[in-house]
This record gives C-alpha cells, sequence and structure tokens, in this order.
C-alpha cells in the first residue's frame, strides 16, 4: 500500500477529530491518594508535577497533536512527569492541562479547540452542584 493511498483517510480522520474533539480514554488512573481533580470548578483532571517541580492538572484523554496549539501539547514521561512539546512533534497526540480549559477561569484565547472544551466544561454540572 502506498502513502499516498492512505494519507487521504489519515487527513480525514485527523480533520474529523479535530472538528469533534473527541478525546480518547486515557486507561490509566490516578493513583489512590493522589491529588486528584480540580479545586476550583471540580473537574475531573490528574495532577502531575512538570519538569520544573510546578504542579499541574492534566486532562484525561488524548487529542491529536495538529488540533492543539504548540506551547499548549503536553506529554506525561514514563515517570509521571508532566513535560511541555513546545513545537515539538514526537507522537501524532498530546495532553492537554486542565487549566487552559476550566471553566472557573477566563476562556481560552486564540485556539477554538481549546474555547470548545472549556464552553463544554461550562455545561457539564460540577461535583460542587
Ligand atoms: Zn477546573
Amino acid at each position: 500500500m502506498k502513502l499516498s493511498d492512505t494519507l487521504p483517510t489519515v487527513i480525514d480522520v485527523l480533520a474529523r477529530a479535530t472538528r469533534t474533539a473527541t478525546p480518547v480514554p486515557d486507561p490509566r488512573t490516578p493513583k489512590p491518594g493522589a491529588r486528584t481533580g480540580c479545586s476550583w470548578c471540580g473537574g475531573a483532571a490528574a495532577w502531575h508535577r512538570t519538569v520544573r517541580g510546578r504542579w499541574i492538572l492534566i486532562e484525561h484523554g488524548t487529542w491529536p497533536l495538529t488540533a492543539i496549539p504548540a506551547g499548549k501539547r503536553w506529554r506525561i514521561a514514563g515517570d509521571g512527569t508532566a513535560v511541555n512539546l513546545g513545537s515539538a512533534a514526537p507522537s501524532d497526540t498530546c495532553r492537554i492541562t486542565h487549566f487552559d480549559i476550566c471553566p472557573a477561569r477566563p476562556a481560552p484565547i486564540g485556539s477554538d479547540i481549546l474555547l470548545t472544551l472549556w464552553q463544554r466544561n461550562s455545561q457539564q454540572p460540577t461535583d460542587h452542584g
């Protein structure tokens, strides 16, 4: 099979994933006792330590790399450390921080997909409700 045969399909899949913003479920669950969830909105997300020692909330699931702006793309290393990818593209998918789409924070600027996710979160009932 030639690459030119499969490329349109790949592009179509990516385009559809971008349009619908369908996250792929992450089978891993947070360790018992670990800090979980967002203390501002009650949303489900997992805390990870960054390479700089800061703690950030990472959303569950992965997104197509091309759908997320450079600088907003994260990867979780084998030891659980959250690594910002910058403009690097080591794989086809990436993670995002909950901070970018937390409905308790201002709407994200400059990214349609992050804004869509933020709006979706805004419409969901929280644990505090
Ligand atoms: Zn939140």
